[in-house]
C-alpha cells in the first residue's frame, strides 16, 4: 500500500486527535527513519524525547526479545524477579528512597498528584478534600481528565468538564506569584523545569532554586515533571540539576524505555510515597517484568554510551551555530542540551510551513504553538549528523 492510501485509511478509520506531517514511517535506526517509499529522514523530534537512545537500539531489542520469551506480565498480585532490581537501580540512579511504577507519563503525574494529596491529609494535616496544588501557565502534564482540568490551553481542556478542582495556576517563572499563591491547604507545586510542549520554554535563571526554597519554607512539596526534560535531554540526568535542585517528587517516562514500551515512574522519599498502603493505588501493567527489563537496559545505555555528555557538548555547539545563523525569520533560539526551540517572528508565516520545508530536506521536526520549531534529535546523534542537520536548517531558515 502506498503512502497516500495509508493516509486516507488513517483519516477514515482513526480518530483525528493528531495532525501529523504526511510522512508514513516504517523503519528506524539510530537518528534515522525511513518512510514507506524508502526515503530517509533524520528524526529531530525523537517521539517527544522518548527515543533518546535512538530508534531500535540493538541492546533494547535484545533485552525485549529475551524477556518476551521468558515472562512478560504477572500483575502485582504476585511478585516478579525484576521489579526489585529495577526499583533499586532507579532509586540509586536518581537518589530517591522509593519509586512507584506506572506506564504512561500521565499516570506518573496522576500518581504524584495522589501522593501529594494523601501526604497533605495524612502528614501535613490538611483538612479533608481541601488540598491545593499550584501549577504554571503553559503547562503540559498529560491528557487525563484531572490533568487537563489545570491546563490553560483550550485545545487541551475544552468540552472536557466538569473539571477536577484543587488546582491554582500561576505565571511560569514567577517566584513571587508562587509565594503569594501558597495557602494553608497547599500541598504541592507541580512544574516542568523546562516546558516542552509550550515550545521549550526556559524559566529565568535562579527561578527553580528560589521556588524550591519557597516550597521548603512553606512545607509544600516541589514536584518536577521530568517526563520530557529528564533522562539526558538537557545534558543532565534531570533538568532540575542545572539549578542544583532536588525535587521532593519527580516523574519520569518517555525515554525510560527508549521508545520500546510505555514505562513511567514517580520517585520520592519514603515519607511521601510511603503514604500509599496496599490497595490504595496501582496499575495492571505497572512494574511488569517486560517493562523492568527494557527500562533497566535503557538506563544503562544512557550511562554507558555517555549520552548526557553528548547532549551537553553537541547541544552547546548547536546553539552556537543556530544563534550565529543569519535568518530573517528567527526571533529567538532557546533551550538546553539537545532540546531546542527556534521561535519564528510574526511575519514568518508559522512554523508548520518550515517543518514541511525541512521534511523535503530530509528532516522531521515538529511545530508547536504556531511559531516555534522544536528540535530534539535522539541523543545518540554525532557531530557529523548534527552538521548535516544544521546545513539543512540553514537552507530552510536562511
Ligand atoms: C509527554 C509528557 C507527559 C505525558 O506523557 P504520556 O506518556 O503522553 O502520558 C507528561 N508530562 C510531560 C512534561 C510530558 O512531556
Amino acid at each position: 500500500m502506498d503512502a497516500q492510501q495509508l493516509i486516507s485509511m488513517e483519516e477514515k478509520y482513526g480518530a483525528r486527535n493528531y495532525h501529523p506531517l504526511d510522512v508514513v514511517i516504517e523503519k528506524g535506526k539510530g537518528v534515522w527513519v525511513w518512510d514507506v517509499e524508502g526515503k530517509k529522514y533524520m528524526d529531530c523530534l525523537a517521539a517527544y524525547s522518548a527515543v533518546n537512545q535512538g530508534h531500535c537500539h540493538p541492546r533494547l531489542i535484545e533485552a525485549m526479545q529475551k524477556q518476551a520469551e521468558k515472562l512478560t506480565l504477572t500483575s502485582r498480585a504476585f511478585r516478579n524477579n525484576l521489579w526489585p532490581l529495577f526499583a533499586k537501580e532507579l532509586c540509586e540512579l536518581l537518589d530517591y528512597e522509593m519509586v512507584l511504577p506506572m506506564n504512561s507519563g500521565a499516570e506518573a503525574v496522576e500518581t504524584a498528584i495522589k501522593a501529594a494529596r494523601k501526604w497533605g491529609y495524612k502528614v501535613k494535616g490538611v483538612e479533608q478534600n481541601q488540598a491545593e496544588i499550584i501549577v504554571c501557565n503553559g503547562n503540559f502534564h498529560g491528557r487525563t481528565t484531572t490533568i487537563v482540568s489545570f491546563a490553560d490551553d483550550p485545545s487541551s481542556y475544552e468540552h472536557y468538564g466538569p473539571y477536577t478542582p484543587g488546582f491554582k495556576i500561576i505565571e511560569y517563572g514567577d517566584a513571587e506569584a508562587l509565594e503569594k499563591a501558597i495557602g494553608k491547604n497547599t500541598v504541592a507545586f507541580l512544574i516542568e523545569p523546562i516546558q516542552g510542549e509550550a515550545g521549550v520554554v526556559v524559566p529565568p535563571a535562579g527561578f527553580l532554586k528560589k521556588a524550591a526554597e519557597i516550597c521548603h519554607q512553606n512545607r509544600v512539596l516541589l514536584i518536577c515533571d521530568e517526563i520530557q526534560s529528564g533522562l539526558g535531554r538537557t545534558g543532565k540526568m534531570l533538568a532540575s540539576e542545572h539549578e542544583g535542585v532536588k525535587p521532593d517528587m519527580v516523574t519520569i517516562g518517555k525515554a525510560l524505555s527508549g521508545g520500546m514500551y510505555p514505562v513511567s515512574a514517580t520517585l520520592a522519599g519514603s515519607d511521601i510515597l510511603g503514604v500509599f498502603e496496599p490497595g490504595s493505588h496501582g496499575s495492571t501493567y505497572g512494574g511488569n517484568p517486560m517493562a523492568c527489563a527494557v527500562a533497566r537496559e535503557a538506563i544503562k545505555i544512557l550511562v554507558e554510551e555517555n549520552l548526557l555528555d553528548n547532549a551537553a557538548t553537541l547541544g552547546e555547539y548547536a546553539f552556537k551555530e543556530l544563534r550565529a545563523m543569519k535568518s530573517p525569520h528567527v526571533e529567538q533560539v532557546r533551550g538546553k542540551g539537545l532540546w531546542i526551540g527556534i521561535v519564528l517572528n510574526e511575519n514568518a508565516g508559522g512554523a508548520r510551513k518550515f517543518c514541511k520545508a525541512l521534511q523535503h530536506q530530509g528532516i522531521l521536526a515538529k511545530d508547536t504553538h504556531e511559531n516555534t520549531i522544536r528540535l530534539a534529535p535522539p541523543l545518540v546523534i554525532n557531530k557529523e549528523e548534527l552538521d548535516w542537520a544544521l546545513e539543512r536548517l540553514e537552507n530552510v531558515l536562511g
